[in-house]
């Protein structure tokens, strides 16, 4: 039997629509506007793309939404004394500064200037540790989005084997603490897996969810996953390109061969990606009502 298809797409709309209500009613009671600067160093086509988005998205969802675009070649002090106005600013609440930076810029640096409390991709240490110890202010936003996936989709995380395939710091390392959490919605046995791990289909076989980040076409098999298994794929790779002159992608899972087997599983695009920007928004409601002392 083929798997359920969870859209991502679908979920995100959902999440959209109640964050356009909620901004709504903010701005109509307590005159409480949620901004969100974007800031962007040189024209990579892939930050470009991805910065376009989020902007658009929150045009669309009523924010203040501010684009920075700075040359190439811009000073780290000159985008340090940026950051620096934008954490003063009372009318923006999130700050993002696309990643990757140029390698003449401290990404470290930058990350850590943010203000916590404007932090929306949830990379400050500060907000990291929050994370690991269950008070987290804001999940990073990739990681959100397929907690939040696998919860509206009625996938139940408590008490189920989790592998994720992938450690980095913004999607394999925090999604294991987010789901490992005593809490709703969480509550599961988490293990991480990365390029280290013996023998990846014996700990993948396992997996009542498998939540796969590691960059690496089609890298998960059909004979690695469970039977009746739910199938995250983060993974999105450029294999070249479609007619219209768009960049063809996949994830990390063999999608047509693991669909037939697994319970369900999310498509690229379509799947997390979408979910990604719409938890950006959602952190920036949140960073805007903690700001005005409403939560
Ligand atoms: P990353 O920093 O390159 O990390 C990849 C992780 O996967 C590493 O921990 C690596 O292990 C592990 N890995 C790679 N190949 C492996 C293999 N064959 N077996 C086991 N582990 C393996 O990547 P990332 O930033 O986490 O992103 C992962 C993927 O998700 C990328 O395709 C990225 O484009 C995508 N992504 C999508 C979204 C979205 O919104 N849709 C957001 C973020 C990322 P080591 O640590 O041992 O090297």
């Amino acid at each position: 039997m083929s798997a359920k298809i969870i859209s991502g797409t679908e979920i995100a709309q959902q999440i959209r629509e109640e964050i356009k209500k909620e901004v709504e009613q903010l701005k109509k009671k307590h005159g409480l506007t949620p901004g969100l600067v974007t800031i962007i160093v040189g024209k990579n086509p892939a930050s470009v793309s991805y910065v376009t988005a989020k902007q658009k998205t929150a045009k669309e969802l009523g924010f203040y939404s501010v684009q920075e675009d700075l040359p190439e070649d811009v000073k780290e002090e000159a985008l340090l004394g940026l950051i620096d106005r934008f954490n003063k600013d009372n009318t923006i609440h999130g700050i993002l500064v696309q990643l990757p930076l140029p390698g003449h810029i401290n990404e470290t640096k930058i990350l850590y200037a943010i203000s916590p409390d404007k932090d929306v991709d949830g990379f400050h240490p500060v907000n990291v540790g929050k994370l690991m110890i269950g008070e987290a202010r804001f999940y990073p936003c990739t990681p959100y989005g397929i907690q939040q996936l696998l919860i509206r989709s009625g996938v139940r995380i408590d008490g189920a084997e989790v592998v994720i395939v992938g450690r980095s710091n913004i999607v394999g390392k925090p999604t294991a603490m987010i789901l490992c959490q005593k809490a709703e919605g969480a509550n599961a046995t988490v293990t991480i897996c990365h390029t280290g791990t013996k023998d990846l289909a014996f700990h993948t076989k396992r997996a009542d969810i498998l939540i796969v980040a590691a960059g690496r076409p089609k890298a998960i098999t059909a004979d690695m996953v469970k039977d009746g298994a739910v199938v995250i794929d983060v993974g999105v790779n450029r294999i070249g390109m479609t007619p219209e002159g768009k960049a063809k992608l996949c994830g990390d899972v063999d999608f047509d061969y693991v669909k037939e087997k697994a319970a369900a599983i999310t498509p690229v695009p379509g799947g997390i990606g979408p979910m990604t920007i719409t938890m950006l928004m959602l952190n920036t409601v949140k960073a805007a009502k903690v700001a005005a002392n409403l939560v």
